[in-house]
């Protein structure tokens, strides 16, 4: 019989706020330590948090994004724990009543769509962080990430197996971008998953979770689910019972490890934060935010498929981003050609392009208005699909570049299209008294004998016969 295994994610987003959430020092990356800390974030005596209003109004806009309801009220909580990267001795953060409750994400599944249900969304502060390298026997501590702004948004245990968390993950980490609230900066650890796993088989209660801290990677979150799910799996069919537990990823051994178990878990002692008053937010300012919103993934995936004619995979390749999503339209523009046409070249040469040399749409040597040239020299017949791909490397080396790019390489390398008739009716008159044999064959009934004829005649024009034309001219040659 088989296991299912269940999967739960909290999500760290950090908030693209230039200052914390309670002090006026900056959050940029990677400054001197300690350069970005102050009387707040230090916990000087007789210091007051003030709360970014920005940070809640990014709060607000993942809300609306996922459908959540937005509490009217939400509070401030201290979460107590002793760590030296935590100068105050608590964390502010939200407990009982956080910002954001009950959204949905829509995520892509093999055979459809699921909906992946979000039970909340609330703002924190983040630690500081220890420094261990350069300190002989010493821990140095660097707080300059003390304060930054995070949301940790969690979801109900819905996922089933490691491809669908990470296919949630991923989702949400276009959503948060695609919305503007967090870099997705995963290396910097803009954005952290912990995953909580357990196995049970089909139709059973829930089973025991383990906690699966700080993944900071889509392939370390999918190794790691996989390997805590195998464990649990082969413990139990051993006889033994899962412990609930917080584990650590080691992504040299592929394995998890226990960090602690629930029974040294700390209590918290949260209780509402006496130096901030509730957070109140009102139905208009709601609107406000909401107006602000951009067309969301999952409203623009809809519209292309219906607008465009696209199939849905295409319109979920098209819209994984909002450069991406707006090259495509600004493409269709300058193209003029159909939208299927100017999907598969995205999709297909330009999207190859980008992974090779590891490039974001953005930051990408071809623009839209650059490949709609190239594809309205394919329309107007001045040059196959064969050779586009050609003009198109050339246009990625950047030996024209603009929107006459495709004009210029086609026209220094000669690479106009054959369609003067005469032309063609010569190479193949050639061709064909060249290849006796072949001739005899296609008329003994080998179709394969014309394929081979067709390709000799584009052989002898190098590639730039007009397709269609060396067809039709060699049947009617043949007499077929
Ligand atoms: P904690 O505060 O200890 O982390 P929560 O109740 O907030 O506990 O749950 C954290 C996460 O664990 C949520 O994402 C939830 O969906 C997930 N979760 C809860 N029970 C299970 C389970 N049996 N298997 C997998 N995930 C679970
Ligand atoms: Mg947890």
């Amino acid at each position: 019989m088989d296991w299912e295994i269940v999967v739960g994610l909290e999500t760290h987003t950090q908030l693209l706020t230039e200052s914390k959430i309670f002090s006026g020092a900056s959050t940029a990356f990677g400054a001197e330590p300690n350069t970005q800390a102050s009387a707040v974030d230090l916990a000087l005596p007789g210091v007051l948090p003030v709360l970014n209003a920005k940070a809640v109004e990014f709060a607000v806009r993942l809300g609306l994004a996922i459908g959540a309801t937005i509490s009217p009220r939400s509070v401030f909580a201290r979460k107590n724990y002793f760590y030296p990267d935590l100068p105050k001795g608590y964390q502010i953060s939200q407990y009982e009543l956080p910002v954001v409750q009950h959204g949905t994400l829509k995520i892509a599944v093999e055979g459809g769509e699921k909906t992946v249900r979000i039970l909340r969304a609330h703002l924190e502060e983040d630690a500081g962080k220890s420094l261990h390298e350069d300190f002989k026997g010493l821990s140095g501590i660097d707080l300059n990430r003390a304060g930054t702004p995070l949301l940790e948004i969690v979801t109900e245990p819905d996922l089933r197996g490691a491809k669908e968390a990470v296919a949630y993950a991923k989702a949400l980490h276009s959503l948060v971008r695609w919305i503007g609230i967090c870099d997705g900066n995963m290396q910097e650890g803009s954005f952290r998953c912990d995953a909580n796993v357990s196995v049970r088989r089909p139709g059973a209660p829930l089973g025991t979770r383990c906690e699966i801290k700080n993944l900071n990677s889509f392939r370390f979150m999918e190794q790691a689910i996989e390997y805590e799910a195998r464990r649990q799996v082969e413990l139990i069919e051993d006889g033994g019972t899962v412990v609930q537990e917080t584990r650590l990823y080691d992504p040299d051994r592929n394995e998890t490890r226990s960090m602690r178990s629930k029974e040294d878990a700390q209590d918290y002692r949260y209780f509402p934060d006496p130096d901030l008053l509730p957070l109140v937010i009102n139905e208009a300012e709601i609107e406000r935010i909401r107006a602000l919103l951009p067309e969301l993934p999952q409203a623009k995936r809809e519209r292309f498929a219906r607008d465009y004619g696209l199939a849905a995979y295409d319109a979920a390749q098209l819209t994984a981003s909002r450069e991406s999503a707006d090259f495509f339209e600004d493409l269709v523009r300058a193209s003029r050609a159909e939208p299927k046409t100017c999907a598969n070249w995205q999709t297909g040469e330009f999207a190859a392009a980008l992974n090779r040399d590891g490039l974001e749409v953005g930051h990408s040597p071809v623009g839209a208005e650059a490949l709609g040239a190239l594809l309205r020299r394919i329309a107007d017949g001045t040059i196959s699909g064969k050779i586009a791909k050609e003009v198109f490397e050339a246009m990625w080396r950047r030996e024209a570049e603009g929107p006459g790019a495709a004009d210029a390489i086609i026209e220094a390398r000669g690479l106009e299209q054959i369609s003067d008739t005469g032309a063609i009716e010569k190479m193949v008159d050639e061709v064909l008294a060249a290849n006796a044999r072949q001739v005899e064959d296609y008329r003994a009934g080998k179709e394969k004998a014309f394929n081979s004829l067709v390709g000799q005649v584009m052989k002898a024009a190098k590639g730039k016969a007009n397709p269609g034309q060396v067809n039709a001219i060699l049947k009617k040659k043949l007499g077929g």
